[in-house]
């Protein structure tokens, strides 16, 4: 089993630092079951790969009554694919062989973990039900897919192609503890044989290392089943990753429960600003209101201050997006979201497909995370922030800051964020709950005034909070924006 990563950031040797194996050097680490050997077959300033390879022990394996049961042939026990196909066993050589770099760490260099690298990746003999299935899996996590399939027998094309594949993977900008966690988990959930190593750690696993990406793939619940095959933890497993999907959407957006088990959560979380309105007969219709105001108020400002190039962070199924592409000042917009369903249901809703080309080169959509640093986002006029920074947690609220204000630097940002003290007007809201289930936290209008201006301050903007949508005398608007405009 061989797998293989390479890329061609500058210097190419970087890897070896992110890997935390030295290029020069021939290593090899003991795993359950066998060895895994790294080592390089290039090295140079403008390309590096790496390899892993595995090395399995099927005689170790029967002797610890972990082989194949054994029901087909007489030495199927010895005479199996586990050697030479890519299974857990992988996973197992991934954490053992590159855990520094799985857990995005960098003693010598710490910037480079979190760096966006072109990145290629190919796995000799992964086992799969159809190239198609290895699209759907990997696809979704940015990554062009190419795969060979091999045939069954080349001498005999009439058997058709075996059930392996070579599988490539190229991204344009990935970090690589992301492409070896996407590995981690997805490997195996393609290996269709038993996994050695299936217990409740391995659910907790599987939620730390799909924290960032699981929830928003399309095919999350085949890959839990898969991943936890035969395991009675799948259940609560699922439902607490689809919890967190759910999470990631809007309050505004009227999530539909992904599964029964969520639906009864779901209730309780979208209850709060229906009460808003008074009359329960068409809260989702009153909600629309309130928010398409805010969103119609923000491309106003955005035409107001004449931005040609336009960023849309945290953009969800488009919606300014959609305003923005109606200016007809604006060259350019850049929607980014975290959530890949979210972006599909952006391309769906703004008919992408359908665009006429002139139309299509003006938008731009992108999976990303507002917490990394990210080279796409720099060069634009403004940038619109429409009710996502409550989404962040509040620790992470600095590195936030970096890649906005420090990094990105648009001419202007409008960031807008729930108005805690109108939380009061929300009758099911008891004090202290938040408006929505994945709302980190929620600010008054001076806890927001006070981090904008720090944030102005440190970075050099000027900044101005306003009230966002109808004000009630006593407590405010329920948003809030703040409008930071670069300095000089
Ligand atoms: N701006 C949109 C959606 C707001 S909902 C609108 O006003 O209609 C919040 C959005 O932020 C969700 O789509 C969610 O997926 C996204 N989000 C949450 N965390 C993010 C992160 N770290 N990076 C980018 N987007 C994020």
């Amino acid at each position: 089993m061989l797998l293989t990563i390479s890329t061609t950031h500058q210097p190419a040797t970087d890897l070896g630092y992110l890997l935390h194996k030295n290029p020069a050097r021939l290593q090899a680490v003991d795993i359950a079951y066998g060895q895994a050997h790294v080592f390089y077959p290039e090295a140079s300033a403008t390309r590096c790969t790496a390899a892993l390879l595995l090395d399995i022990d099927t005689v170790a394996l029967v002797r610890n009554h972990r082989g194949p049961a054994g029901e087909g042939f007489a030495l199927e026990q010895y005479v199996n694919d586990r050697p030479y196909v890519a299974s857990s066993f992988l996973s197992t050589a991934l954490v053992k062989a590159f855990n520094t770099a799985m857990n995005g760490t960098c003693k010598d260099r710490p910037d480079l973990p979190e760096t966006l690298l072109p990145l290629e990746a190919t796995v000799a003999a992964l086992p799969a039900a159809s190239a198609e299935q290895l699209r759907r899996l990997f696809a979704p996590l940015g990554y062009e897919v190419e795969t060979d399939a091999h045939p069954l027998d080349p001498t005999v094309p009439a058997w058709g192609d075996s059930r392996y594949y070579t599988l490539r993977l190229r991204h344009v900008a990935c970090r690589l503890r992301d492409l070896l966690t996407h590995l981690y988990v997805l490997v195996p959930v393609l290996d269709n044989d038993k996994h050695y190593w299936i217990g409740p750690a391995e659910a907790e696993k599987l939620l730390h290392r799909g924290a960032e990406w699981l929830p928003q793939h399309p095919d999350r619940e085949f890959i839990t089943r898969r991943y936890l095959r035969f395991a009675e933890y799948v259940n609560p497993t699922l439902k607490r990753l689809l919890t967190a999907d759910e999470a990631a959407t809007d309050d505004m957006q009227g999530a539909v429960p992904l599964a029964a088990e969520t639906a009864a959560a779901d209730d309780q979380t979208t209850g709060a600003e229906q009460a808003l309105t008074g009359s329960d007969k068409e809260p989702t219709a009153e909600k629309q209101k309130l928010h398409d105001l805010r969103l119609a108020r923000v491309a106003e400002e955005i035409r107001r201050v004449g931005a040609k190039r336009v960023l849309d962070l945290g953009c969800g199924e488009g919606k300014l997006v959609r305003r923005l592409l109606q200016q007809p000042q604006i060259e350019h917009v850049l929607g980014m979201d975290v959530s890949y369903q979210e972006l599909v249901r952006a391309q769906e809703r703004l008919h992408v497909a359908e665009m006429p080309p002139r139309q299509r080169e003006r938008l731009t959509l992108v999976q990303g995370s507002l917490l990394y640093h990210d080279p796409r986002l720099a060069g634009y006029d403004a940038a619109a922030v429409v009710e996502v920074i409550e989404h962040l947690d509040e620790g992470r609220l600095a590195a936030f800051e970096q890649v906005l204000f420090a990094r990105a630097r648009p001419g202007v940002v409008f960031l807008t964020t729930p108005n805690a003290t109108y939380n009061q007007k929300f009758e099911k809201l008891s004090a202290g709950q938040f408006r929505h289930s994945d709302h980190r936290f929620e600010w008054t209008e001076a806890q927001f005034s006070a981090w904008a201006a720090e944030v102005a301050a440190r970075h050099g903007y000027q900044v101005r909070v306003e009230p966002l949508g109808p004000e009630d005398a006593q407590v405010g608007a329920p948003s809030q924006m703040a409008v930071f405009e670069m300095i000089g």
